[in-house]
C-alpha cells in the first residue's frame, strides 16, 4: 500500500469524468488499498480514484474507524429531499462551502469481489456518496456552490495526528 499525492482542484484532471472499470483485478484492489491508506493519511472521510490522478470510476469512505466502503462504478440510483451542508474536499485544502446536497440516497456498485452492493444513506453518509460520485463525473463541491460568498476559508486541519 502507498499514500499517493491528492491532486489540487487546480488540477485538469479531476475536472475529467472517469471510466467504468471493466475488469476488477489485482490492480484494482491496489488502487483501493492505496485509496484507504491515502485517505487516512489525510484525514478525510473519502476518497475517489481521480483525486490520485486515477481516472477510474473507484471511491472509498470510511465515516468511522475500520468501517471501510469501497464501491466500484458506483451510481446513485435515487436521490431525495434536500438540506444544506458545510462541505470540504481534499483537494481543496482550506476551504469550506455551503452547498445543497440530497436527504436520503440510495447507491448501488460492486465490492472488491464484485458482489452488488446497495446502499441506503441519510446524514453525513449519504453526503460522502453525493461527493465522491461527484468526483467520478468531474465535479467538485464548489461547482455546486450558488455563490462564491458561500465559500469559507478556514485553519487546515492538521494532517493525521500522530496519536490517531
Ligand atoms: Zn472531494
Amino acid at each position: 500500500m502507498a499514500v499517493l499525492p491528492i491532486l489540487p482542484a487546480s488540477s485538469p484532471v479531476v475536472h475529467q469524468k472517469s471510466k467504468r472499470v471493466r475488469r476488477i483485478d489485482g490492480s484494482i484492489h491496489r488502487l483501493l488499498d492505496d485509496l484507504v491508506e491515502t485517505m487516512r493519511a489525510a484525514g478525510g472521510v473519502g476518497l475517489a480514484a481521480p483525486q490520485v490522478g486515477v481516472l477510474l470510476r473507484v471511491i472509498v469512505i470510511e465515516l468511522s474507524q475500520g468501517e471501510i466502503i469501497e464501491l466500484i462504478n458506483p451510481e446513485i440510483v435515487k436521490a431525495t429531499g434536500e438540506r444544506e451542508v458545510e462541505e470540504g474536499c481534499l483537494c481543496l485544502p482550506g476551504y469550506v462551502g455551503r452547498i445543497k446536497r440530497s436527504e436520503v440516497v440510495k447507491a448501488k456498485g460492486v465490492d472488491r469481489d464484485s458482489k452488488p452492493v446497495r446502499i441506503k444513506a441519510d446524514e453525513l453518509l449519504a453526503e460522502a456518496l453525493e461527493h465522491e460520485i461527484d468526483h467520478l463525473n468531474g465535479i467538485l463541491f464548489v461547482d455546486h456552490l450558488e455563490s462564491l460568498d458561500d465559500l469559507h476559508k478556514v485553519e487546515p486541519k492538521p494532517v493525521a495526528a500522530a496519536t490517531e
